[in-house]
């Protein structure tokens, strides 16, 4: 299944906060099997949460999740950008609304103001598109929820990360995630040429297997090139690629490729 975050918040965008939601969601989508396409990072706007979540429901993906901006307060406005995304109204979710109201009037009966817990910020709190349901948890108060367009379902999380974190495990994995992705196997090599030196032919093993994504990712004292994809192909492209290191090092401008590099380091100290 394919994928795509949008993650709302200003203190992100300004750099107070750094994601940590994205990497998290991202971590367990590939460990389900599932392909994420798509990461955005939003402001609290309305207006600029519907024309991305607009863009990825028009997009490949058939889950979209939109993280942050569920609170009580004036900048937690995600569940208007939605509505707005989805030419829809936001009306009470019972029995989120019921529960919520039940509060409210215990607070009023105990002699508080409305003005006291903020009740009109927590009444927002129960409101949703038509058709959206709450996702349980076991703790937080911030409810996430689901509503399903015909284009792709929508999964709006918490932002605050052990919130986002718990309701992700006990809810959006089992019932959006398990045992519907495709396996997928990872191959690791690792070689101490120059990256450059082995482009071109992961360039041309990419073109053989388009089915595997290969990747080189460089290091201080090596480079690490990873192949995911379904095992057989990702062995083969392993394969390919150690065969090739292994004529590299044994071949005279392999060896000359070595010597020089040793020499290099030893010159740097
Ligand atoms: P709240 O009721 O706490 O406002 P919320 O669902 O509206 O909950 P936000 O207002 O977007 O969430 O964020 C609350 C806090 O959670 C932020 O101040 C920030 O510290 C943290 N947070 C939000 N989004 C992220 C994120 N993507 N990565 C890391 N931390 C985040």
């Amino acid at each position: 299944m394919d994928a795509a975050i949008i993650i709302v918040g200003d203190e992100i965008l300004a750099g107070h906060v750094q994601d940590a939601n994205a990497h998290h969601i991202a971590q367990r989508l590939a460990h389900h099997g599932h392909r994420l396409r798509r990461v955005a990072i939003v402001s609290d706007e309305p207006d600029e949460i519907a024309s991305e979540l607009r863009a990825q429901l028009d997009g490949p993906a058939s889950i979209v999740f939109v993280c942050g901006g569920l609170g009580p307060t004036h900048d937690d406005r995600t569940m208007e950008g939605v509505a707005l995304a989805l030419g829809t109204e936001l009306v009470p979710l019972a029995p989120l609304a019921d529960k919520i109201e039940q509060l409210v009037q215990q607070t009023l009966s105990a002699g508080f103001s409305e003005a006291a817990f903020g009740n009109e910020g927590l009444r927002k709190m129960a409101l949703a598109p038509p058709g959206a349901r709450v996702l349980a948890t076991s703790i937080g108060v911030i409810p996430a929820m689901t509503v399903e367009d015909q284009r792709a379902r929508i999964v709006i999380l918490p932002g605050p990360p052990r919130e986002m974190r718990a309701v992700f495990t006990e809810s959006v994995e089992p019932e959006f995630l398990e045992g519907t992705g495709e396996t997928i196997a990872r191959e690791e090599i690792t070689h101490v040429f120059p990256e450059s030196t082995l482009a071109a032919v992961m360039t041309e093993l990419q073109a053989r297997y388009p089915e595997v994504v290969i990747g080189s990712y460089p290091r201080y004292e090596d480079t690490l090139i990873r192949i995911a994809g379904p095992a057989h192909i990702a062995r083969a492209a392993a394969d390919d690629i150690h065969k090739f290191i292994e004529e590299l090092t044994e071949s005279d401008e392999g060896r000359k490729l070595l010597d020089f590099l040793d020499r290099r380091r030893a010159e740097r100290g």
